[in-house]
């Protein structure tokens, strides 16, 4: 189950993750790149640490939902309020958003 999910207003991605998710860890540095070793701004001498805003949904959220959608031919016009979505991250250049595909129950 994803924490991401379309939000009420249908304008952007909220995170609903927890503190120690992937997505919400970081360097303090605030650095402009970081890999799992720490940041790349200072050579990995800070560490990622947990509870930080989701990098993944800031990443969409500030391209918009429109430019950030994984087939831009297929991009819904309204997107669907509440709905959850799967965050791709297409590193380095992007990270694109879909809905979660729900099993048939
Ligand atoms: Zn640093
Ligand atoms: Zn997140």
């Amino acid at each position: 189950m994803s924490g991401h999910k379309i939000s009420v207003s249908g304008l952007s991605i909220e995170c609903h993750e927890a503190p120690d998710a992937d997505c919400r860890k970081r360097p303090n540095c605030e650095p402009e790149e970081w890999d799992t070793a720490g940041c790349r701004d200072h050579s990995g001498e800070h560490k990622l640490t947990t509870g930080h805003d989701c990098w993944l949904s800031e990443w969409v959220n500030g391209s918009g939902l429109e430019d950030s959608y994984y087939d831009f031919d297929k991009y819904p016009i309204t997107p669907t309020p509440n709905a959850p979505v799967e965050l791709i991250n297409e590193h380095p250049d992007a990270v694109l958003w879909k809905y979660e595909e729900i099993p048939n129950a």
